[in-house]
């Protein structure tokens, strides 16, 4: 019974335009295009322009610089040749007015001898090669300029194409291919869509805005994304897109901002005595960037709006003594205060510090633990429910059904990046007792991941930020060496000349879940061979997290205490553990780590003021490109595997060139591309198609600030001017709204 609803014609279903037909439009809803909306918004991946093709006969001049070039040529033969070796290649031999060339394909070869036709025109894209005298392209894409037969097209894109209009080239999976959505049909079927609606197309952000960026209208930018006029129309359509992206991203951080400061928050008294106390007490004196972070904590306690604060801080820093000071104001105003750690492991170690520390000011804090067995962890939970617990350690356990707090204060989170901003929302969700009168807790975050600004912006834009840009004094740089397997012995006869010092060492190996078996059986081999060999005068011990807790600490205990010489370790000690008598971390196939990890993994050392060391065994053979290539044993795997061992090995380097967080995390980021870097992806917001949080700075730091201008002062979009906006919003964005505003 429900009323009638007048349909945006740009909500009309893909099956609506020519030559979409279930069977496509099976597939465009695998990739989630339901809509000509959607559909408008599969942008290209890149074009083909007139200017930007290279002849055959002059593409001798890119052999050597390895720059991608697109040439429009003619199928002219074809053939799949068997080499000496019995692997098959395929051949296509392609040429325009003058010259030849041939593309070469080594993998699915009798697909390929399928696919092409002589005489059919096609843009081939790829790296030129110089292979005996003979040009090639190998695995080139390529893109259809002549249509199918059996599938009839009106537009001829060759045509268009030699009058110079530039051809958008859209991403083709597998399955688009297999139902023909490629090359002239896909273009055919935007073309189409564009031409009956996009007419439709309105535009949503304020004028004002338009104005003072200098955006293209969307009405004018959404077709022009597809079918640009010139270089120019490119450029401008991608950049009001991509403020589009931006800006709406912005928009939700702001709200979720807002949300979170509009709930009433504790006044905490923060003149403690404890904590007082608890600085006489320590064996050494706050750093002045400790001292200043604690006064941001001290005013946001003070305030009545709740804290949200990220603290960032390179690997040991000192984060842990600044968390512990502002829980011990929490505590004196009568609030509980919990902290979090992602692993078991840290999270005894800081209870076990916290235990020692809280000695002489009376505190016994609790731990509360996955692997803690029901009789032991029930009387934990009865005495943070009855409040009798002031200050609770734990892992994401304390966040339970069964775990209700009294009266909770405040909320640390330590190694925030290894949670999910999901994870966060639902634990900040479960901190809003009853008992503190609809009144939400603080938040601090400790994080030793340094990020770059703009993605910070982003992934933690709705928190502000403290930094501890200063270590504790007295520290030397980490001394880090890369070694290869051939070197090996040499570096244990170093290691064992560290523990005849009276140092200790941490061993690491790698493990992962796709191979684990195999890297744990590494680890034990690694252990018994240390202690039966170099080490048998000495104590070597393995932890890794397949041992039961109680096997854990102990060795923990007995590592910290001095008791173990040698640990090795899968990376259950990657992010935390202190014990700064530890001067040498030795990562057994560092190849395998990636960069954050490694550095990471290096912080457990250079925490004492003797001179500490990390050496990264590598199991890397050199593998030559041209070598291979000449060799003709040139294959899409070994380029693959090439690669990945070139940025093994740039990894590995820049780990030994810098101890600098944030250039690491640069590096990271260029090398993973910011989706993978601590899975942007999953946090909840809308994806970004075109904007890169790295190469558009400027533009961000504009929609940031418009977005947050908006919220600020017309957060109902309720002025004339935001009409358009507030219908798209409500639209479009609603839903990721509810979903942010967890928090
Ligand atoms: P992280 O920031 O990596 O969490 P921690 O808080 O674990 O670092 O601190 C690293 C080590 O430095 C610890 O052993 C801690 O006791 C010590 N430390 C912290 N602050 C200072 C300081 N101001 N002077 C000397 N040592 C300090
Ligand atoms: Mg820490």
């Amino acid at each position: 019974m429900s009323p009638t609803r007048v349909q945006h014609p740009l909500e009309t279903p893909v099956t609506y335009i020519k030559r979409v037909g279930p069977r496509r439009a099976n597939v465009f809803a695998s990739l989630e295009i339901h809509t000509v909306r959607d559909l408008l918004h599969m942008y290209p991946r890149k074009y083909i322009d007139r200017r930007s093709i290279v002849k055959i006969r002059d593409l001798w001049q890119y052999v050597t610089t390895g720059t991608e070039v697109t040439v429009v040529a003619t199928v002219r033969g074809k053939d799949i040749v068997r080499s000496y070796k019995k692997r098959e290649r395929f051949i296509l031999v392609v040429g325009d007015e003058q010259s030849f060339m041939d593309c070469i394909w080594f993998r699915r070869t009798r697909t390929m001898e399928r696919l092409f036709r002589k005489g059919e025109r096609l843009a081939l894209s790829g790296q030129v090669t110089d292979f005996k005298g003979t040009l090639q392209m190998v695995h080139p894409s390529f893109d259809r300029l002549t249509p199918q037969k059996d599938d009839e097209d009106e537009h001829n894109w060759d045509e268009m194409f030699n009058t110079g209009r530039i051809l958008p080239i859209y991403t083709e999976t597998a399955e688009m291919k297999e139902v023909g959505l490629e090359g002239s049909i896909l273009r055919s079927i935007v073309l189409h869509a564009i031409e009956n609606y996009g007419s439709s197309v309105e535009e949503h952000l304020p004028d004002d805005i338009l104005h003072q960026r200098n955006l293209m209208p969307y009405p004018e930018a959404l077709p022009a994304i597809h079918f640009p006029r010139s270089g120019d129309d490119i450029h401008h359509s991608r950049q009001r897109l991509k403020y589009d992206e931006l800006f709406f991203l912005q928009m939700l951080l702001g709200y979720r901002r807002r949300g979170a400061r509009q709930v009433p928050g504790i006044s905490f008294t923060v003149k403690s005595n404890l904590a007082r106390k608890l600085i006489e007490q320590l064996p050494f004196a706050l750093t002045d960037a400790q001292k200043r972070v604690i006064k941001d904590i001290a005013s946001d306690m003070q305030s009545s709006k709740p804290m949200h604060r990220l603290l960032q801080g390179d690997v040991g820093s000192g984060k842990t003594i600044v968390s512990i000071l502002s829980m011990l104001v929490a505590v004196e105003n009568g609030y509980q205060a919990v902290f979090m750690a992602p692993t078991e492991i840290l999270a005894v170690q800081h209870y076990t510090t916290m235990r020692q520390l809280f000695e002489s000011i009376g505190i016994e804090p609790a731990l509360l633990i996955g692997s803690q067995k029901k009789a032991e962890r029930k009387p934990v939970e009865e005495s943070v429910a009855n409040g009798e617990a002031k200050v609770i350690i734990g892992t994401h356990a304390l966040f339970q059904e069964s775990v209700s707090f009294h009266k909770l204060g405040l909320i640390i989170i330590d190694e925030q990046h290894r949670f999910g901003v999901m994870q966060r929302l639902r634990l900040y969700e479960k901190a809003k007792t009853p008992e503190i009168n609809g009144r939400a807790p603080d938040l601090l975050i400790l994080t030793a991941t340094p990020i770059p600004r703009t993605l910070s912006l982003t992934l933690y834009g709705d928190l502000d930020t403290s930094i501890l840009d200063e270590r504790p004094p007295g520290r030397k740089p980490v001394k880090t060496a890369v070694r290869s397997k051939n070197e090996r012995d040499k570096v244990y006869v170093f290691a064992r000349d560290e523990v005849k010092q009276g140092r200790q060492v941490y061993v690491v190996y790698p493990l992962i879940v796709q191979s684990e078996k195999i890297d744990l059986k590494a680890a034990k081999e690694g252990h018994e061979e240390l202690q039966n060999g170099i080490f048998k005068n000495y104590t070597v011990a393995l932890l890794h997290g397949k041992m039961s807790r109680e096997e854990n600490e102990d060795i923990m205990s007995r590592f910290r205490d001095g008791r173990i010489d040698v640990l090795v370790a899968t990376t259950v000690i990657e992010v935390g553990v202190d014990v700064p008598n530890a001067t040498l971390m030795i990562i057994e196939h560092a190849e395998r780590f990636g960069l954050s990890q490694l550095h990471q993994l290096r912080g457990r050392v250079g925490r004492g003021s003797d001179q500490s060391y990390c050496i990264l065994v590598h199991y890397l053979s050199p593998f030559n490109k041209a070598a291979a290539f000449n060799r003709g044993t040139f294959t899409e795997r070994s380029l693959e595997k090439a690669e990945e061992k070139e940025k093994g090995m740039v990894r590995l380097e820049t780990i030994a060139s810098t101890e600098d967080g944030f250039k690491i995390a640069e590096v990271d980021l260029k090398l993973r591309g910011p989706g993978d870097f601590f899975g942007v992806r999953q946090s909840g917001y809308p994806e970004l198609k075109l904007a890169s949080l790295i190469d558009d700075k400027a533009l961000l730091d504009a929609a940031r600030t418009d977005a947050f201008t908006i919220v600020k002062h017309d957060p109902h979009l309720r002025e004339p001017s935001h009409e358009r906006l507030r219908r798209h919003f409500e639209h479009h964005m609603k839903p990721l709204l509810n979903l942010t505003r967890a928090g």
